[in-house]
């Protein structure tokens, strides 16, 4: 593991714990709180670290490990992310009165997802960990990326999925090699039978929700929107929310460039939900757009009981930042939009993001919208 981390940091306890390839939640939280796992949060020696962190950026490299002196280990190399495009959207921009607007376009990584950056670190870990076996729960893409890393690093793969997952994910996710389990009922039962499951075996966790490890992969994100920027904070991230480790992993992220010097201030994130399944924009009392609708096709976001959220809810609070939902159909025009500004692919759940901007409003300044998946089918 790298030197540079000093511990894990209990959020829910304060107990702190040794920083180990299979530190997952807090031991001393478990069974407490079936709502709210011990969520574990990597510390980092960010004075000792710095010069390093800035040396190794400016050194370039083309791929996640330039990054290494703030990751826990190094990524998976047979299969590198390498920084995708931050595409501007100028009419975008002007459509929705902000200063510029740009589009950070994560269907372009290996397995057209932001997942891809966790995915890297877990599958390193787990052969560090001795593992011959990775797993994770999913509403599709964590699976899906998960099997393509897995099968090149050979590595057996099983993952969780919701029964309703299209036969077109399902066919991918066999033709990968992946052990695919169907679970009635939305990705948080899959995520309840695959801990079930995989505990015993031993197998090396992928869930983004427990295993620490795998924020400090998304947070990436963030270092390449800065690096992309010339080194400047933009005022706005928007991102969608599941469990919300994407959003925070972003505002981890923006911090460390602060606290390495190489940002002078961080932005504001905007937080996006499906109105059918907002449990985050309810506890914040965020506004809800009405009619209610009863279901929602942005199934990446499907997740009732979001394990992050205490991590998320700190960064916003961090970063005076915001959560909103928004209606399908207002994802659905906005997801023809954003197909159209990229010239590719374009996820539904992601295109709630562009959605959340125009309902949010008067979002000023300069504007990112992470588009987190290339997938559409
Ligand atoms: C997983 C996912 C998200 C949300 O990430 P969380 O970390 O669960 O909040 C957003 N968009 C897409 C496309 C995803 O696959
Ligand atoms: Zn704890």
């Amino acid at each position: 593991m790298n030197p540079g981390l000093r511990a894990l940091h209990c959020l829910r306890c304060g107990a702190t714990h040794a920083p180990v390839p299979r530190a997952y939640d807090c031991p001393a939280c478990r069974g407490m709180d079936a709502d709210e796992p011990g969520i574990l949060d990597a510390i980092w020696d960010y004075p000792v670290l710095a010069d390093r962190f800035r040396r190794d950026v400016a050194a370039g490299g083309d791929a996640l490990a330039r990054f290494g002196a703030l990751l826990p280990a190094p990524p998976d190399d047979i299969t590198p992310v390498h920084p995708s495009p931050l595409l501007d959207a100028p009419t975008l921009a002007r459509d929705l009165g902000c200063e510029t607007l740009r589009l950070k376009y994560e269907g372009a990584n290996p397995a057209r997802c932001l997942k891809d950056r966790a995915t890297a670190l877990a599958t390193g870990l787990a052969q560090a960990a001795g593992a011959d076996t990775v797993y994770c729960a999913s509403a599709g893409n964590a699976a899906i990326s998960l099997a393509t890393f897995a099968t090149r690093a050979g590595l057996a793969c099983e993952v969780f999925v919701p029964s309703t997952l299209s036969v077109e994910r399902v066919t991918l996710l066999r033709g990968l090699g992946a052990e695919v389990h169907l679970v009635d009922g939305p990705y948080d039962a899959a995520f309840d039978l695959a801990e079930q499951v995989a505990g015993p075996r031993g197998w090396y966790s992928r869930n983004c929700a427990l295993n620490p490890w795998l924020v400090e992969g998304k947070k990436t994100v963030a270092f390449e929107i800065a690096e992309q920027l010339g080194w400047r904070s933009p005022d706005w991230v928007v991102a969608p929310v599941g469990d919300g480790c994407t959003l925070a992993a972003l505002g981890k992220g923006f911090r460390e460039l602060v606290a390495v010097g190489l940002l002078d201030r961080v932005p504001r994130l905007l937080g996006v939900q499906a109105a059918a399944v907002a449990p985050l924009v309810r506890r914040m009392n965020r506004p809800m757009p009405a009619p209610a609708e009863a279901a929602t096709r942005a199934a990446s976001i499907h997740v009732e009981r979001p394990r992050n959220a205490r991590r998320l809810l700190a960064e916003l609070a961090a970063c005076g930042g915001d959560l909103v939902a928004v209606s399908d159909g207002e994802t659905a025009a906005a997801q023809e939009t954003l197909r159209r500004a990229v010239g590719d692919g374009v996820e539904f759940t992601s295109a709630t993001t562009l959605a959340g901007a125009r309902r949010a409003g008067a979002l000023a300044g300069s504007v990112v919208l992470v588009v987190t998946s290339g997938r559409e089918e």
